[in-house]
């Protein structure tokens, strides 16, 4: 079978992607945790582990033991930390490849000392604070006879305490008043020096906040070059560039409708260029009608009537496009933030839903 082009494909920067880690490196006295749940960000979960191995990561933070799996089947061999909680059939992998789980209940805690110790090892597990995130962790109440009950469980052993900031892009207030209740429980357990890692940062806390007193922060998206809070941005490069190509050029008349609904009709004599990226590879059918654009050849130009599975039609009258150009969806000039916005997203969730029929090409 003869090669062809993908449709559509991920360019991703690797040597902006170790920029990123670099900034977040500088941006605080912190150790770093990449965050590379879902892929990482839908960059190509083995490849990124494979890039930042090397690069004194401390922990790579994945969501659940699927992706873990994944990383050490890589041959990757930065310890493993568990971002959220895990099933019960889940915990004897755990226990055998040493990852590390955050835990939210005394029931974890004692079934995964129980399969610690019928292993014959000291399973080292954080504990997970909700200081506001409401969706796991202990609460701070009474938490240090909890930890008294953790110390006493033989096969585990409390290595890290952490917690999660909900708003740290968009309410500052909450979010100092979140380090400081942070601070407080770690005082009423004997205070930072009784555990190795503490952390509570993701991307904008890291950026955003003095991190005192914790020494680990979690960064994802901003190691992928976009920043959740303004004034960071430029530090920052971008990694992934989504592309396509211009499949067809034609010219309709005044008055025709374009895509499902005929949600738009041309006001005047419209040379339309159809590209061949959709929904069905990510690019988000809320863009819909929303002023979206793409750039071809160094040029922005919007977007005409819906976005359909395969497809999306450009209006490039009064240009030099021809068949076959590439089309720049999000990268470095149409940064992924702006698609999001303009599709009523946040940029997570467009780099994250890029399907798997889209190519991702390291380079
Ligand atoms: C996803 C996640 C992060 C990373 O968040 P970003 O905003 O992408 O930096 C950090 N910590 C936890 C617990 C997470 O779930």
């Amino acid at each position: 079978m003869p090669s062809s082009p993908p449709r559509a494909w991920a360019e991703i920067d690797l040597a902006a992607l170790r920029h990123n880690l670099e900034v977040s490196r500088a941006s605080t006295h912190c150790s770093v945790m990449a965050v590379v749940k879902a892929g990482a960000y839908g960059h190509g979960l083995e490849e990124i582990t494979q890039a930042l191995a090397s690069n004194k990561v401390a922990f790579f933070g994945v969501a659940n033991v699927g992706e873990a799996r994944r990383i050490a089947n890589a041959g990757v061999t930065t310890p493993i930390y568990l971002l959220g909680a895990t099933w019960t059939e889940e915990r004897a992998e755990i226990v055998d490849r040493d990852w590390t789980p955050c835990l939210s209940t005394l029931d974890e805690a004692r079934h995964f000392s129980e399969l610690a110790l019928a292993a014959g090892k000291r399973l080292k597990v954080h504990i997970s604070i909700d200081t506001g995130m409401g969706r796991g962790g202990f609460i701070p109440v009474g938490l240090p006879e909890i930890l008294t009950q953790l110390e006493a469980l033989p096969g585990i052993e409390v290595d890290g305490i952490g917690s999660h900031l909900p708003s740290a892009d968009e309410d500052e207030a909450f979010t100092r008043s979140q380090f400081a209740s942070f601070r407080e429980t770690l005082d009423s357990l004997g205070g930072p020096s009784r555990f190795k890692w503490i952390h509570l940062s993701n991307s904008a806390g890291l950026l955003g906040y003095e991190n005192d007193p914790c020494n680990l922060v979690r960064p994802g998206l901003m190691l992928y070059g976009i920043s959740p809070i303004p004034g960071h941005q430029e530090k920052l490069r971008n990694v992934m560039t989504l592309k396509s190509r211009v499949t067809l050029l034609r010219t309709l008349p005044k008055g025709h409708g374009i895509s499902y609904g005929r949600a738009f009709v041309t006001e005047r004599e419209t040379r339309v260029a159809t590209v061949g990226i959709g929904y069905g590879d990510g690019y988000p059918r809320h863009l819909s009608g929303k002023g979206a654009e793409v750039i071809i050849r160094d040029q922005r130009f919007p977007i005409l009537g819906r976005v359909t599975m395969d497809q999306i039609m450009i209006d490039v009258t009064d240009s030099d496009v021809t068949a076959g150009d590439e089309v720049e969806l999000f990268g470095p000039r149409i940064r992924v933030d702006e698609v999001a916005k303009k599709a009523d997203t946040i940029a997570w969730e467009i780099l994250t839903g890029i399907t798997p029929r889209v190519v991702r090409i390291h380079q």
